[in-house]
């Protein structure tokens, strides 16, 4: 992108209203900038701005003349390459990990897009160290209904091993990120929480992912969160109890 800048903006005053994050998407959209918006715990506004330099100027002028704005500061950063403005730090749905014992042990991965659970096979299941990459297996999507199941099923069984609420990161909108085969998304369980990538390694009927912990506060080196935190975050019970072994 020729000519592009892109700068970090902190915009400070009464700006938590959801409707200003709306109002900066907007605006931001019209005069073709990409990059994202969202609150910050400390009740601030942080925003992500890359496009053409006029259109910048044009939105942070903005920005100080919103009544509520008490203050605007503004910091160069690199151009990361977005394709969208997105609303940051809001959920997109719910995300729930199964530990299935059929034929071969796994972990169902399963996030909620578009009214469906995109569910992945994770046979060593998820990790919360960044330097671990866990294979995923892509397969069919699950009803939104199957993510409360615990129980018997089919000679194996299956526990709620983590679930919580999700919000759909990275530069390229979803669900066509996950269709190119990168998808950037944070977790917000009981067990496994902050960023993470799907990265698709292989295609065919049943495309292999990779799933990696991103490197960030949440993240803990040479931790198996598997192992560590067997059980049920339904029952408490582990999938060996379930099973009777
Ligand atoms: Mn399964």
């Amino acid at each position: 992108m020729n000519g592009s800048r892109a700068v970090r903006v902190s915009v400070a005053g009464s700006v938590s209203e959801y409707s200003l994050r709306e109002d900066v998407r907007e605006r931001a959209t019209g005069i073709g900038l990409r990059g994202w918006v969202r609150s910050t715990d400390e009740g601030t506004l942080s925003a992500h701005l890359e496009g053409a330099p006029t259109a910048i100027d044009d939105l942070i002028a903005w920005l100080g003349s919103v009544p509520e704005v008490a203050s605007v500061s503004e910091q160069t950063v690199r151009v990361e390459g977005h394709e969208q403005f997105a609303i940051r730090g809001v959920p997109a749905g719910v995300f729930v990990v199964q530990e299935h014992q059929a034929t071969a042990h796994h972990f169902d991965f399963r996030l909620e897009v578009d009214g469906v659970m995109r569910s992945w096979a994770v046979p060593k299941g998820p990790s919360m160290d960044p330097t671990v990459k866990r294979l995923a297996v892509e397969v069919e999507d699950h009803s939104l209904g199957h993510n409360e199941f615990e129980g018997l099923a089919g000679g194996g069984g299956v526990i709620i091993w983590d679930r919580g609420s999700y919000e759909q990161g990275g530069r390229v909108p979803w669900p066509e990120a996950l269709e190119r085969g990168h998808a950037v998304f944070v977790l917000h369980g009981e067990k496994l929480s902050g960023g993470f990538a799907l990265q698709r390694t292989g295609g065919g009927a049943k495309p292999q992912w990779l799933l990696i912990k991103r490197r960030d506060e949440q993240a803990r080196r040479g931790s198996d969160v598997a192992a560590e935190r067997p059980e049920s975050v339904h029952s408490g019970r582990t999938l060996d109890e379930l099973l009777g072994r």
